[in-house]
């Protein structure tokens, strides 16, 4: 940040403090050259998140292809954009509270199957078959069974961060906050 009134670029803080809203630091400082003093605003940007994937690779988070992937599996599931969002953002939240720079995909892909689960079955067996890219038949059908034996209301760990609406016809779900 270089001085406004003569560019000088060095300067000291001589106060800093959070804005009334938190959401940056204020700081007062003085440039070196010139001693005139001004402000400056530091906000905080989103920490870079990195994908572990299977091979080892690492990838920069991108919510776009977790999206992609939920919108290929819910083709004709009638589920709406916003949902989709809703549950990307609420896995996005998820991950980011954990405070780590990186997570497994393996992670993110069960995070999303836990909440994809109780959304919509079919689109959740998509997801599956894609994501844990079943061996074989077998290996889809364990999965379906365990759909069936296991349907949502019944699970008892459902409520925790994604529940259904009781009176709801549609099956939208509200994701919670
Ligand atoms: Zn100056």
């Amino acid at each position: 940040m270089n001085c406004p009134a003569c560019a000088h670029g060095d300067s000291k803080v001589v106060d800093s403090r959070d804005s009334e809203t938190g959401e940056a630091i204020r700081r007062r400082r003085e440039c070196l050259a010139c001693a005139k003093r001004f402000t400056t605003y530091e906000r905080v940007e989103a920490q870079p998140l990195f994908v572990v994937k299977k091979d080892g690779r690492r990838e920069e988070w991108s919510r776009q292809k977790i999206l992609g992937g939920l919108i290929n599996a819910s083709k004709k599931r009638d589920i709406a954009q916003s949902v989709l969002d809703a549950l990307v953002d609420d896995v996005e939240n998820a991950v980011r509270s954990r405070s780590a720079s990186e997570v497994l995909s393996r992670d993110i892909g069960e995070m999303v199957m836990e909440r994809l689960r109780m959304l919509d079955q079919i689109v959740y067996i998509r997801f599956a078959s894609v994501y844990r890219s079943f061996k074989d038949v077998e290996d889809m059908r364990q999965t379906i069974e365990d759909v069936l034996s296991n349907p949502p209301k019944l699970q008892s760990g459902a409520g925790r961060r994604t529940r259904r609406r009781a009176d709801d016809s549609t099956g939208v779900l509200d994701l919670g906050k």
